[in-house]
């Protein structure tokens, strides 16, 4: 049984800088990632034209010098991870078999998932996530629909607009777009590339209306047609029209997935924006000593921001010493991201689009009615509104519920406690035993 130097999870840009440092350090690394292939969100490359992925070749290249130099084991979904007397151990799926790969290091660069917010009509076929549109057509080269609409908050409505521009008949920015004006310098770099999701934009026509938002989706068995609010500073509805199309891409930010770290006991914060992000330190290591993060995790900021971050942890944790251009460029990147949090805040006033019956649950069918009786009931945070009326207790855990729940308890949220990441058979957890162990 080997036990590695370093295990990482996660395949995307920030797992696989991470591997290739220690990698290229002389570490013995092993990196799993539960996609067919590496990537992660952004460089979702099997079907998709290059230019869907700046820096595309660069990640290649990466991946590539990587396979060269390290054990990947792509299609492996980590379940678990624990700790044992000389390091820690990954538990993982490959298919149904059960795998299990130890190291006396850890890199989790596990990324974000999306965060939507709920509204009448969101659990309609034709609505779906801005990333799961963009997922569709980078991993499968499918277009979500013909008459697209894009609604939410945030600058990633722009690459998921443009990259659909054809079809889309609108987008939809709840604030006031580029509020970015404190930030000259960090927003001139990314002028080329916001320029170029305009120019799409514009070459199709496409409408883009800030303080405008999709406040309710409408159509018998599917989308048909969606209402298009405007709002106020805080998301109040001044006044509504209809729009019509076959498809609906919402996205309100992301959030970091914390499962593994929390699982290890790693210690918790709140980033800019409120979401739950683990502590690291300088070094992007954890609380617990030997665990380190990268990406999404530590706060969400951006492909290269991720790819940085990776770097220095896997520099760190091989004893190699940080160049301080890195350090410096991490530092950019995070006051650039906590820039952009603080120009697209998710505001309160979307509660007011909600009515009585408005699922906010879509697992376990929980309406807002159920809520707010929980909470006449006496449930005073997210957590006691999970236990009387079930939002977050169906097959997502609460991954696309949990935020607008804790919103809706009026504290901020917290970090996941799931001592199983992701769905396994008992049938997989029977068969688990040390001569399946890597
Ligand atoms: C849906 C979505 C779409 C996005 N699109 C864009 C975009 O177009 N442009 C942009 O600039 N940014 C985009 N982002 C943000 C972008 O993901 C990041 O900035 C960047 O990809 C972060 O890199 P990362 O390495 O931290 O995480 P990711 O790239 O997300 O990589 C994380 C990897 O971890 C793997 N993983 C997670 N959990 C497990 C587990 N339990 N077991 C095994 N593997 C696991 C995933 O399969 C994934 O490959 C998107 C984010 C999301 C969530």
């Amino acid at each position: 049984m080997t036990t590695y130097d370093l295990v990482v999870v996660g395949g995307g840009p920030s797992g696989v800088a991470g591997a290739l440092s220690a990698a290229l350090a002389g570490l013995r690394v092993a990196l799993l990632d539960a996609g067919p292939r590496l990537g992660g969100q952004y460089f979702r490359h099997s079907a998709s034209p290059q230019d869907l992925h700046h820096g595309l070749d660069r990640f290649l290249r990466q991946a590539d010098a990587l396979g060269e130099r390290a054990d990947v084991l792509t299609g492996h979904q980590v379940w678990a991870v624990s700790r044992e007397d000389e390091g820690f151990a990954v538990h993982a799926l490959a298919g149904e078999t059960p795998v299990t790969v130890r190291g006396t290091r850890l890199l989790i660069a596990t990324g974000a998932h999306d965060r939507p917010l709920p509204f009448p009509g969101w659990d309609l076929p034709g609505v779906l996530t801005a990333g799961g549109a963009q997922a569709l057509l980078k991993g499968n080269n499918v277009r979500a629909g013909r008459r697209v609409v894009v609604s939410g908050t945030g600058p990633f409505l722009l690459p998921v607009a443009a990259s659909l521009a054809a079809d889309v008949v609108g987008v939809f920015e709840a604030n006031r777009g580029l509020g970015l004006a404190r930030h000259p310098v960090l927003a001139a770099a990314k002028t080329g590339e916001a320029a170029g999701y305009g120019f799409a934009l514009a070459r199709h026509r496409v409408p883009y209306r800030t303080r405008h938002a999709v406040v309710a989706a409408h159509g018998d068995d599917r989308l048909t047609h969606v209402t298009v609010a405007k709002l106020d500073r805080d998301w109040n509805v001044l006044s509504t029209r209809t729009v019509e199309c076959d498809t609906l891409a919402t996205g309100y930010g992301f959030v970091p997935q914390l499962d593994l770290l929390t699982q290890l006991g790693c210690a918790t914060g709140h980033d800019a924006d409120g979401s739950p992000i683990v502590t690291v330190d300088a070094a992007q290591c954890t609380s617990v000593p030997g665990v380190y993060a990268a990406g999404e995790p530590t706060g969400v900021g951006g492909a290269v921001l991720a790819e940085v971050e990776g770097r220095i942890a896997g520099l760190s944790l091989s004893g190699v010493a940080v160049p301080g251009l890195l350090l410096r460029r991490r530092a950019r990147l995070r006051a650039f991201a906590a820039a952009l949090h603080e120009a697209y805040p998710v505001r309160p006033g979307w509660q007011s689009w909600l009515r009585d019956d408005t699922l906010v649950c879509r697992c376990e069918e929980v309406p807002l009615s159920r809520v707010r009786e929980a909470q006449e009931l006496g449930a005073t945070e997210a957590r006691s509104i999970k236990l009387l009326a079930r939002p977050g207790m169906g097959w997502c855990q609460g991954r696309m519920c949990g935020y607008a729940v804790s919103c809706l308890a009026g504290e901020r949220p917290q970090a996941p406690r799931r001592p199983i990441a992701q769905p396994i058979t008992l049938g997989s957890l029977e068969r688990i035993n040390d001569d399946e162990s890597r």
